[in-house]
């Protein structure tokens, strides 16, 4: 995030800033990370001291305890950030702060907002009151509303940048490639190699996420916990992304659409392979398991338990 942040400083140093950014990056992970970095970098009572500061706001904002500091992310079974939302959050924008400085006000996936919702922060992007700074984040930047983002500046943070293909690309690639099952017994097997495949997601990400505090004990275990279960959340949501474009893709196919609707037309051959030996009702079918477990998995059950009559079903 090194080049997006600098960019930010300086113009935080300057008192520049724009009221309303767009921070493309993974929400839970860098584009969390880029906003409690902003939020301290304002609201800090001793900026100079950087980052390692341990001043009360630094601290109250890191435990999400900060008045000034706001934080909105989807809710409900629409997985959706919802006008009831954005009502609030205009209060609070439109209120004084607490603390008699900045007020930031982060979106966490803002590829959510839904419609109605985004129409009512449209206002508050618009004129915003002096000292009110607005961040959305997305990681899917062109699936945010139109008239959102052209109301913000834009900030790209280096794992957005960086097309790292994610880790678990390849062990994906393999049982995409098994293709639909030919019997319940193959179906079973499957479904166990996508179990013990999104345990090993988990476990890495767990990994990554610990890695930085090995050693250390200056650490809160319930925050970094948390910061894992986010991680992993998200790069299921990445896993179950790309499932069902998968499937739409098959459903294309299948109902003799074009190549070029396809969302994935490099993966032409191999698509074409699979539809032709699974029915419609089958691609529905596993298209509505993915987004049950997708559900489930976003609603905070086990993935295990998520899983259970999830492709199954
Ligand atoms: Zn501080």
């Amino acid at each position: 995030m090194e080049a997006a942040w600098q960019h930010f400083a300086h113009l935080a140093d300057q008192d520049r800033l724009a009221h309303a950014y767009l921070v493309v990056g993974a929400p839970a992970t860098s584009g969390r990370a880029f906003a409690l970095r902003a939020a301290r970098r304002l609201l800090c009572l001793a900026p100079a001291r950087g980052e390692g500061c341990a001043c009360s706001v630094c601290h109250r904002i890191e435990t999400g305890a900060h008045g000034d500091f706001h934080w909105t992310e989807p809710q409900g079974r629409s997985r959706q950030i919802l006008v009831e939302q954005v009502e609030v959050l205009l209060r609070q924008i439109y209120e004084t702060s607490f603390e008699g400085g900045w007020k930031i006000f982060a979106l966490s996936y803002a590829e959510r907002i839904a419609h109605a919702a985004g129409n009512k922060l449209l206002k508050a992007l618009e004129e915003p009151p002096p000292r009110t700074l607005l961040l959305l984040l997305t990681h899917e930047p062109q699936s945010v509303l139109g008239t959102l983002v052209s109301r913000c500046q834009r900030l790209t943070l280096h794992d957005a940048e960086s097309a790292e293909a994610h880790f678990w690309e390849a062990d994906l690639r393999r049982l995409l490639e098994q293709g639909p099952a030919a019997d319940l017994y193959a179906e079973l097997t499957q479904a166990a190699d996508w179990r013990e495949m999104l345990d090993r997601v988990k476990t890495v990400t767990g990994e990554r996420v610990r890695a930085p505090f090995a050693g250390r004990e200056d650490f809160d275990e319930e925050a970094l916990e948390a910061r894992v279960v986010a991680a992993t959340k998200e790069e299921y949501a990445a896993i179950f992304s790309r499932l069902e474009r998968w499937y739409r893709d098959l459903l294309v196919l299948r109902v003799g659409g074009e190549a070029g609707h396809l969302l994935h037309p490099e993966e032409r051959a191999l698509l074409e392979q699979q539809a032709a030996r699974m029915s419609v009702g089958g691609a529905l079918r596993r298209l509505r398991g993915i987004e049950r477990i997708a559900a489930r998995v976003e609603r905070n059950i086990p993935v295990q338990v998520a899983f259970e009559n999830g492709l199954l079903g």
